[in-house]
């Protein structure tokens, strides 16, 4: 199961395989998965990124 790479949360993903989370890019290029609530905590992708 996929997991915020911030708070380690597993994050659920809906009967479509959508995931309730979304995925912000660092400066290598490297995804990183984030749940709802760090999104909430961490509007700014930059500031998210910090906290990786
Ligand atoms: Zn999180």
């Amino acid at each position: 199961m996929a997991k915020c790479d911030i708070c380690k949360t597993k994050i659920e993903s809906t009967f479509l395989n959508k995931i309730l989370g979304s995925y912000i890019k660092d400066n290598k290029g490297k995804k990183h998965l984030l749940c709802p609530e760090c999104q909430k905590k961490h509007p700014k992708k930059a500031e998210a990124l910090k906290k990786l």
